[in-house]
Parts: structure tokens; C-alpha cells; sequence
């Protein structure tokens, strides 16, 4: 049986404990660079808030390794939720104990409350049962609605699930789950994915599992050195990226799209430097004409054409990845190339959909954030869940 739907579950005036996702990124002042996925949960909190619940809210940010260390503290994110809601947010300094008891105790129907960071807890990440039980005492139901961790299987979303009898999932993760599996099972097609950034390593399954769904795939970034450098084609690549131990893999899931009779576009040409830095000399160089010394930093113009021509007759767009490094201003055209293509196809009816991770980031600094159909806030879990992995956190709540 699927996981219950919020919607579905009376929350009305209960304890409600959520699982969000607060990993968001910090300066070194402790602000807040990027509140999106604060954002993203704001629609489950005002839905508990609306059914009179009282709302326990918990996350993990970075990797603290069962420390308290003071940079990794939510307390932020609390501050800027409370800014979202325009209500208080009660900080808590613990997510379980005494204090987290006490505190939970003293809220009032229609109050949200925040935990301090599960990882401060080594019990969260190791699944430890009695850490579950303790986290599960705080409450009567239990909404599931961080997907950036249901890839991994800790106290907060997987152990923690034996000990509640009323749990679901909130809005955010039923949308991602919803998006991601409805486009790689029946995408309007054509339906045209891009995969990009610096390592084939972590995408591979990715790729071959879209090889059955998508009609055409098109590669940028630094990955796609190795395609380029491999069989068939054995181009010599300069100095680009090339993972030399995937050259196998590169060339077999080549074969497989030339089998299926699916198109695998690669780059014609590229931005090419001898080094990575915004004051670098760049030229533009056809692929047959890369050499040693240079490295191939961004899609080239020509590429870029191509790209757009298969883009231009796509229903479904899947992103993944840069097309260059588009954190160095020389190398960032081609990414955005690509989000302003895929805003322009969004306006046109296009599903654009943005995997997460550095290609949402990509579209945010191009200031182009919230205009393509759905950005999954989970790199990671996206990956996986694409790939046709099973999500820990998500089948857990199965019936
Ligand atoms: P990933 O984490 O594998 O998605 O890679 C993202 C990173 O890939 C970004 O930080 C980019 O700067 C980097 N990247 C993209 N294209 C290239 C390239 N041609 N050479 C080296 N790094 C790249």
C-alpha cells in the first residue's frame, strides 16, 4: 500500500512531528544563502496550521557527526521561517530529552516549533532505535516531508516510523515523488534529458536507466570528456575531465542508445582555458581540434545550437547538471544558455523539470529560480529515485 497522504490523515488539533529538509547553505556570518527548500515547506505548515495542529518541525544540516558545533545549529533557519510564516517559531535547543519534552509540552494549538539539528545526534544517522522512540514520544503523528534525505535511512525517516500508528507524507515529498515518477513512467514526449557537471561516477545508473525512458539524451559538462574520449569516438581531449576508468561504461551506454535507436548528442565544440579563473584566455574549439594544455570549461556556440534544436521539439525536459564550470563567469554561458532556454519552453507548455542540486543553483543565479515547471529540492534523492532506486524513507511509510 502507498504511504498516506497528509490530506488524508486527521491532524486537527494534534502533535504533528515533521520531517523537513533544512539543509540549507550558511555564510560564515550564519545567514541563510539559500532558503528554497525553507520555502518549499512552507505549504504542509500552513496546512497544519489551518487544521489548528501543533507543529513540531525537524531536520539535520551538515554533517556534525554527533557534535554540537554551534555553526551547524538551526536556529537560523528557525529565524527565517518565523520571517516566512510572519509567526513565531519556537526554537528548541534539543531535539530530544528534557528539553526538547519540556518545550513540546508548553505549545499551544496553532504554534510551530523547531528542533535543534537531529545530527547533533549520532544516534540519527546510525538509525538507533531508542533515538527513534524518544523523537516519536514528542508526538501523535508523524509527516514525513524532507526529500533531499529520503535516499538515506536514519532515525528521523525510517526508524521512527515503527513507532507512530498515524504518519504520511507531507505536500512536498508526495509533489517531488509525484513529478519525478510520473515523468520517467509517462513523459509527454519527445522527452529530451540533459545531464551535465563534472563526473559521469555518481550518474551512471542514472543515464542507462533513462536510456528506456528518453527519446533523446544530451551530454555537457565535464562529463562528457570521457564520453568523447572513449570509443567510438577517441578523441584526444586536451586536458579535460576524464574519468579514465569509466571509459568502458561511457562507451557500452553509447551502444546501447545507437541500439535502441535513441539520439546521445555530445558536444561539437568548446570554451576552452588553461586554467580556472575568471581572468583566464578562453577560446572555442571544434572537438576533432582540443589539445594538450587546454581543458574543455563550457559547451561551445555550436554546441549550443544543436542542443536547442533537439530541445525545440521536446514535451518533457529532465536537467541534471551544468554544462560548464558556471561558477566561473567565462565558463557559465552554456548552463545559461540552457536555463534560458528552458524558461522559454516552460512559458511555451514544456514540462521542464530541474533534478536538483547544482542545476537548481545554476537557475537561481541566473535569477531564474521558480520559472521552470518543478526543481526538486533533493539532488541525491533525485538521482536515485530517477535511476528507479527505491527511497528508505518513502517505503517505510508503505502500509
Ligand atoms: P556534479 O557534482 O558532478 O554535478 O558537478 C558539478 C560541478 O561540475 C560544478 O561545480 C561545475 O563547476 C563542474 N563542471 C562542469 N563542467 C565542467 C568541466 N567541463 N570541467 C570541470 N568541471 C566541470
Amino acid at each position: 500500500m502507498q504511504p498516506r497522504l497528509l490530506k488524508d490523515i486527521n491532524v486537527a488539533g494534534k502533535k504533528v512531528l515533521v520531517r523537513v529538509d533544512y539543509n540549507v547553505p550558511l555564510d560564515a556570518q550564519q545567514n541563510i544563502t539559500d532558503d528554497f527548500r525553507i520555502e518549499a515547506s512552507l505549504e504542509t505548515i500552513q496546512y497544519l496550521l489551518q487544521q489548528d495542529a501543533i507543529v513540531i518541525l525537524m531536520s539535520h544540516l551538515g554533517r556534525p557527526k554527533g557534535n554540537r558545533v554551534a555553526e551547524m545549529s538551526l536556529a537560523p533557519a528557525a529565524k527565517r521561517l518565523s520571517e516566512m510564516l510572519k509567526q513565531k517559531v519556537i526554537f528548541v535547543d534539543d531535539c530530544v530529552g528534557e528539553i526538547a519534552e519540556k518545550a513540546v509540552a508548553m505549545l499551544a494549538k496553532g504554534s510551530v516549533a523547531l528542533l535543534e539539528n537531529l545530527r547533533f545526534h549520532k544516534e540519527e544517522t546510525s538509525n538507533d532505535d531508542t533515538f527513534s522512540k524518544q523523537l516519536a514520544a514528542l508526538a501523535d503523528v508523524y509527516i514525513n516531508d524532507a526529500f533531499g534525505t529520503a535516499h538515506r535511512a536514519h532515525a528521523s525517516n525510517v526508524g521512527i516510523t515503527a513507532h507512530f500508528s498515524e504518519k504520511g507524507i507531507g505536500f512536498l515529498l508526495q509533489k517531488e515523488i509525484e513529478f519525478l515518477v510520473k515523468t520517467i513512467e509517462t513523459p509527454e514526449r519527445p522527452f529530451t534529458v540533459i545531464m551535465g557537471g563534472a563526473k559521469i561516477s555518481g550518474k551512471i545508473d542514472l543515464i542507462e536507466k533513462l536510456s528506456e525512458s528518453a527519446d533523446s539524451i544530451l551530454i555537457g559538462g565535464g562529463m562528457a570528456y570521457t564520453f568523447l574520449s572513449a570509443p567510438p569516438y577517441n578523441y584526444n581531449v586536451g586536458n579535460s575531465l576524464v574519468e579514465e576508468d569509466r571509459k568502458e561504461t561511457a562507451t557500452l551506454v553509447v551502444e546501447k542508445f545507437a541500439k535502441e535507436g535513441k539520439r546521445l548528442a555530445l558536444p561539437s565544440d568548446s570554451i576552452v582555458a588553461k586554467e580556472i579563473s575568471p581572468e583566464a584566455e578562453t577560446r572555442i574549439f571544434p572537438i576533432e581540434a582540443m589539445k594538450m594544455g587546454w581543458m574543455g570549461l563550457d559547451i561551445g556556440p555550436k554546441t549550443q545550437k544543436e542542443f536547442k534544436s533537439i530541445l525545440e521539439t521536446s514535451k518533457t525536459v529532465l536537467w541534471n547538471g551544468p554544462m560548464g564550470v558556471f561558477e566561473v563567469a567565462p565558463f557559465a554561458n552554456g548552463t545559461k544558455f540552457i536555463a534560458e532556454y528552458l524558461v522559454e519552453l516552460t512559458e511555451k507548455g514544456v514540462t521542464t523539470i530541474i533534478g536538483g542540486g547544482d542545476s537548481a543553483a545554476a537557475l537561481k543565479a541566473f535569477g531564474l529560480e521558480g520559472r521552470v515547471s518543478h526543481t526538486s529540492t533533493g539532488g541525491g534523492a533525485s538521482l536515485e529515485l530517477l535511476s528507479g532506486a527505491k527511497l528508505p524513507a518513502f517505503e517505510a511509510l508503505k502500509g
